[in-house]
C-alpha cells in the first residue's frame, strides 16, 4: 500500500523509501478497487495489505472493506504502532492482523524496531484480540532477540491473549542484495527441544 513507514527497524530493506513523501508511487483508490475487482473475478480468496506501514494510509481500511464485500479474505501485515488509533475500523476491515513485534522484552523491541512504543503496540494487539480479530504475532529472529524468543508465545498468550505466533527469519531484499549478516542469529543460538517457541509455532498448523 505504501513504502512509507513510521519506524526505523535496524534490518529494514525499505530504508531508502520509507521516508518518501512521493505519494504518486501509491495506488489511488480507483486503481485499488479495479485491482480487487479483477482479483475477485479471478477467484482470488485472500489479499494481504502491507507496506511500509499500511495503516499510514486510510485507503488500506477502505480497500480492505471493499475486498471483504467482494468475498475476499483480508490480512493486514503491520508494525502495530497505529492499531490503537485505528482499532475500530481495523477490526471491521481485516479478517486477520499479522503484527511484526520482535520481543516481549521492551528494551529489545525498542533496540530492533527503532521508534516503536511496545506498550502501545501491546494495547493495540489486545484491542484486536478482544474484538475477535485473528491476530498473529510475527517476530523477525535476529541475534538481538533470539535468546528471549522461547518465552515469547507464553507471554503473548498471558499478556495479550494472542495464541498465534509465527517467527520469521531475517530475509534478503527482493534482489538478494541486502543481507545484514551482523544481525543474523546463528543456528546454534536458536532454541531447541520442547520450548515455548516450538509450542507456539505448532499452534499455527
Ligand atoms: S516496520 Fe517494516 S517498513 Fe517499517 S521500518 Fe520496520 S521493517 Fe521497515
Amino acid at each position: 500500500m505504501t513504502d512509507r513507514c513510521n519506524l526505523q527497524c535496524i534490518y529494514c530493506y525499505n530504508q531508502g523509501y520509507r521516508e518518501s513523501t512521493d505519494k504518486l508511487q501509491e495506488l489511488d483508490m480507483d486503481t485499488l478497487q479495479q485491482l480487487l475487482d479483477d482479483a475477485a473475478e479471478l477467484s482470488v480468496k485472500s489479499v494481504v495489505f502491507t507496506g511500509g506501514e499500511p495503516l499510514l494510509r486510510r485507503e488500506s481500511i477502505e480497500a480492505a472493506n471493499y475486498a471483504r464485500k467482494l468475498g475476499i479474505k483480508t490480512t493486514c501485515l503491520t508494525n502495530g504502532s497505529l492499531l490503537t488509533r485505528r482499532a475500530g475500523e481495523a477490526a471491521k476491515a481485516f479478517d486477520q492482523i499479522v503484527v511484526s513485534f520482535d520481543s516481549w522484552v521492551a528494551e529489545e523491541n525498542e533496540r530492533i524496531r527503532v521508534g516503536c512504543q511496545p506498550e502501545r503496540i501491546s494495547t493495540g494487539i489486545r484491542d484486536m484480540v478482544e474484538s475477535g480479530v485473528d491476530v498473529t504475532i510475527r517476530p523477525v529472529i535476529t541475534k538481538h532477540n533470539v535468546e528471549s524468543m522461547a518465552g515469547f508465545p507464553e507471554w503473548a498468550e498471558r499478556e495479550l491473549g494472542c495464541t498465534s505466533f509465527q517467527p520469521a527469519p531475517l530475509l534478503t531484499d527482493k534482489r538478494g542484495r541486502y543481507r545484514p549478516a551482523r544481525l543474523l542469529a546463528q543456528p546454534g543460538e536458536l532454541p531447541s527441544g520442547e520450548t515455548g517457541l516450538q509450542a507456539g509455532t505448532e499452534n499455527l498448523g
